[in-house]
């Protein structure tokens, strides 16, 4: 089963609205209708429309870091999925180690995000991933695989709707890179797990992403791992010095 990899810029709470918009410009010029992998950016919800028209003429996916999984209401300074959808948002982040273990979110708010951003016509990509103590611990598969549970809400008509992004915490923004025979190990345990969740065929197809510090000088040697489907990539996703070099790697040989 080909898989095609996606390569994800994660912009978290940086930049300016020019300075989004400038990226997201550059962003489309790199990738710009490329086929054989897919791109997608997830600025913070205030830059999003000035992204989007950025991008536009592209085939690069536009995606929000974070949702509340209700469709309306009286949630004070939260947004919805299905106003994201109008906005004309493509991709839903869900469960990212910094909304998890910063904004403590829960595995059963998480689950509700998850089945909310689905409905409202979102893709969504699952983060997934264990800390430090946890690996130490000797717990990293029993995290993922209590993290991947919120897959069981996926209903047949979402499967190819749906990516992760296992990110170990204790490499996001720290330069400790998982190597990549560490990152293949977990990668194949997602999907071993995902195959129990949903069926040996969508842990077939489903694209599993690698984040964590990634680099121009570590994708490739990533990205050569068999269950490795891509990056979800953070500080270096800041720079189209750092962002275009990722965008266009091969796996190495
Ligand atoms: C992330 O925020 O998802 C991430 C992987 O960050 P970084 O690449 O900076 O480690």
């Amino acid at each position: 089963m080909t898989r095609q990899p996606i390569l994800a810029g994660n912009w978290k709470m940086h930049l300016t609205k020019r300075k989004a918009s400038a990226l997201a410009r550059d962003v489309a010029a790199t990738q710009g209708m490329a086929t054989g992998r897919e791109c997608m950016v997830f600025p913070t919800f205030v830059h999003l429309d000035h992204v989007r028209r950025n991008l536009k003429g592209s085939n690069v996916k536009l995606g929000a870091q974070n949702c509340w999984p209700k469709k309306e209401g009286a949630f004070t300074g939260e947004i919805s999925p299905y106003m994201l959808r109008d906005m004309g948002v493509d991709v839903l982040l869900i469960g990212h180690s910094e909304r998890r273990h910063l904004m403590s979110e829960s595995d059963a708010l998480i689950v509700e995000k998850v089945k909310l951003g689905l409905k409202a016509k979102l893709e969504v990509m699952l983060c997934v991933g264990e800390t430090l103590e946890e690996r130490e611990a000797n717990l990293t598969f029993e995290v993922l695989a209590r993290q991947l549970k919120a897959l069981k809400v996926v209903k047949p008509i979402y499967f190819d709707k749906i990516s992760v992004a296992y990110e170990p915490v204790w490499a996001i923004g720290t330069g400790l890179t998982a190597a990549p025979e560490t990152a293949q190990k977990a990668h194949q345990e997602c999907r071993r797990v995902i195959g129990g969740v949903l069926g040996p065929e969508v842990a077939g197809s489903i694209r599993i992403l690698y984040g964590g510090s990634v680099k121009p000088d570590n994708v490739s040697a990533l990205l050569s791992q068999p269950d490795v489907d891509g990056a979800l990539v953070g500080g270096a996703s800041l720079t189209i010095e750092q962002f275009g070099p990722i965008l266009q790697a091969a796996p190495s040989a």
